[in-house]
């Protein structure tokens, strides 16, 4: 069984709608996937439509929380994709991400660039209803002040780039909260060796179940260290390439297997 448990679709800032996504992901022989886009599950009924029905798909999401100045995602499986708490919760992230996207691009006006919000809604693919910095990342490269959408990341809107803007939506304590309010687990996205010392004690306070563990990026020994952090804390592991678009290589070339995620699947009873 070949798994995949962090993937976006244009619900946020895939290249793939949800039901040509769930197609990719059995072509690419993956059996079981997590739709987890940015703060929103409206995604998630369409894939789990699609009519590649080989391919089970589990209703998550990845939500954008800050902790102590810094973005921390939390993803969140088996949530309840039509809890109320989440819609409400994604009608405020959209409108939060509009006035942000905003916010950036006036930040960018001192560096000569002349972009409108309107342009960058009308440039992101049809159906996106998270915009975020990697809609603004790929107008910048497709009007040419930038070569690359990595060059906009490095020179502009990275983490500590001046035109940057933190999404500002949820703390990590308010974050983990919601999952659980919304029936799901709360896991650690892509933790960085270096936070983790520093910020795992308040996250396990506040309800976190578990660490993002296998990435296709993670090397061999940064996994070792993943899974026993888990094990002492008495926390699941899971894995996901967090799969946006072919640029990042095939759908289905990273996966775990049922082994690596077995606490997590028998929580959601599979
Ligand atoms: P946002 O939620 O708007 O802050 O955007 C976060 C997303 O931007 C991440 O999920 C990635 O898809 C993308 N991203 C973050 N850093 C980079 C980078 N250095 N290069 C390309 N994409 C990035
Ligand atoms: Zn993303
Ligand atoms: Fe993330
Ligand atoms: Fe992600």
């Amino acid at each position: 069984m070949r798994i995949d448990l962090h993937l976006h679709s244009t619900a946020s800032d895939g290249s793939l709608s949800p039901s040509a996504l769930v197609w990719a992901a059995r072509s690419g022989g993956l059996d079981v996937i997590a739709l987890a886009d940015h703060d929103t599950c409206t995604g998630v009924e369409e894939a789990r439509r699609s009519l590649a029905s080989h391919v089970h798909v589990i209703p998550a999401i990845e939500l954008s929380t800050t902790l102590d100045g810094n973005e921390q995602h939390i993803l969140g499986y088996f949530v309840d994709h039509q809890h109320d708490a989440l819609s409400e919760y994604s009608d405020c992230a959209a409108s939060r991400r509009l006035e942000r996207l905003a916010g950036m691009i006036e930040k960018l006006r001192p560096y000569g660039v002349r972009l409108t919000l309107d342009e960058v809604v009308k440039m992101s693919e049809p159906g996106t209803r998270m915009l975020g910095r990697p809609h603004l990342a790929r107008a910048l490269a497709q009007r040419g002040y930038v070569q690359t959408v990595s060059e906009a990341f490095d020179r502009f809107i990275g983490d500590h780039g001046p035109a940057f803007l933190p999404t500002d939506l949820l703390t990590t304590s308010e974050g983990i909260a919601l999952i659980h309010k919304a029936g799901g687990v709360p896991v650690w996205a892509h933790p960085r060796m270096s936070s983790i010392e520093k910020h795992l004690p308040h996250m396990i306070a506040c309800g976190l179940n578990g660490l993002e563990c296998y990435r296709p990026s993670a090397t061999a020994a940064e996994v070792v260290q993943l899974e026993t952090i888990a094990r002492t804390h008495n926390l699941l592991t899971t894995g996901g390439s967090d799969w946006h678009g072919t640029w990042q290589g095939r759908l289905g070339d990273f996966f775990v297997g049922p082994d690596e995620v077995e606490g997590l699947l028998e929580i959601g009873g599979m």
